[in-house]
């Protein structure tokens, strides 16, 4: 029974340890070993005492009230330096060796994940939340406007209309990016089947952007190749990296000045063995600075919040694009200098076995 119970404990995923009645660690098992063998502990669970293994007063609490006769105590531990960990700690009383005397089993989960996950979702919805509401609060005000001190000042009534139309069209936006993010995430492990042509989505998206191009004062330069850049992709969602980062360019670049987009092949797609093409957008902005850089496609981030805003922005566009990027096993790279500008590069992988699968659209 025992040898059994000693190759379960080894099986066991999670980190298990027997601490003998004078707290010295007696047994551990592979997940134990692997886990005190990693950041931030670099330990031997074996070597020692309980208390010098995880320098944790409820968790030193939890084991020293089993030892002394409790039966299970638990304790969610957190861990904040060098590396934040969140640890649920399980201890349960039993006698060990031949004297019977009382020891500790104590299980530990690694549930780092579980509340980074609930953080992230809470501070989304913490964001969502806010990003409605002051669009929200223009529109009941103005309203209120409507209904009282301007509702015979019907010369005042095009301009109240007019700004309560951008702060809806605001409102469509961000719930449009919300599910075009809720649906790219909710697909993510499945690889697109279509086959696209990068130069076909392209056209499309400059034909879309085709009001906004003219209005900014700015000049596109497209180079592309020839022949049909094919790669293994979603349309649609093609579609919407590139306006995404067309976009962009265009909203944070300066005034009169280029924005180029080129497509082209790419022997080896980095950290990966594949195969593509790179569609990149440059322009010449004022740049972002160095520490944004890995933040920005987060959601909601934005370097310049009232600029954001000022332009229409949602702060999603570009966690749109990593998401999309991701689900078709590409590369998003991102280079900036300040004061000169910055090229947003998209690489997706080839498709190996064009004319097998249906264009997608
Ligand atoms: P937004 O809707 O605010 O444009 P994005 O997710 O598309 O949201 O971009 C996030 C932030 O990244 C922007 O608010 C802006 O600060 C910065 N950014 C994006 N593209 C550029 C660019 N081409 N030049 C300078 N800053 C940019």
């Amino acid at each position: 029974m025992l040898r059994e119970f000693e190759i379960f404990a080894e099986a066991l995923p999670d980190p298990l340890l027997l601490v003998s009645s004078d707290r010295k660690v007696v047994g551990s098992n592979a997940a134990a070993r692997h886990f005190f063998a990693g950041e931030p502990f670099r330990k031997d669970p074996l070597r020692g005492d309980f208390v010098t293994l995880l320098r944790d007063p409820e968790a030193i609490a939890c084991v020293r009230d089993v030892l002394a006769g409790g039966d299970r105590k638990s304790a969610r531990i957190m861990l904040p330096v060098p590396i934040r960990l969140t640890l649920e700690l399980h201890a349960a009383g039993l006698p060990i060796g031949d004297s019977g005397a009382t020891g500790a089993l104590v299980l530990l989960r690694n549930i780092s994940d579980i509340v980074e996950s609930d953080k992230v979702r809470n501070d989304f919805v913490a964001n969502v939340s806010h990003e409605l509401r002051s669009p929200l609060t223009v529109l009941s005000g103005l309203i209120e406007t409507l209904q009282t001190q301007a509702r015979r000042d019907s010369q005042n009534w095009p301009r109240l209309l007019s700004i309560m139309g951008s702060e809806a069209s605001r409102m469509v936006r961000l719930v449009d990016d919300l599910l075009a993010l809720s649906r790219v995430t909710a697909r993510e492990h499945q690889q697109p089947t279509g086959t696209v042509c990068l130069q076909e989505v392209l056209r499309d998206t400059l034909t879309a952007l085709g009001d906004m191009i003219a209005k900014e004062n700015r000049t596109l330069r497209i180079v592309q190749p020839d022949e049909d850049c094919l790669v293994a992709g979603d349309r649609d969602e093609l579609r919407q990296v590139f306006r995404n980062l067309i976009e962009n360019a265009f909203k944070y670049g300066r005034a009169d000045s280029e924005v180029l987009v080129t497509i082209e092949k790419v022997e080896r797609i980095s950290g990966s063995g594949d195969s593509g093409y790179a569609f990149a957008v440059a322009d010449q902005g004022e740049g972002i600075a160095a520490e944004d850089i890995p933040r920005l496609t987060e959601r909601f981030y934005r370097v310049d919040k009232s600029r954001s805003r000022e332009k229409g922005g949602t702060g999603l566009g570009l966690a749109i694009v990593k998401h999309v990027v991701k689900r078709h096993r590409g590369r998003l790279t991102i280079l900036s200098e300040i004061g000169k500008g910055s090229c947003f590069a998209v690489q997706i992988p080839v498709r190996q076995d064009h004319g097998d699968y249906p264009v997608s659209g």
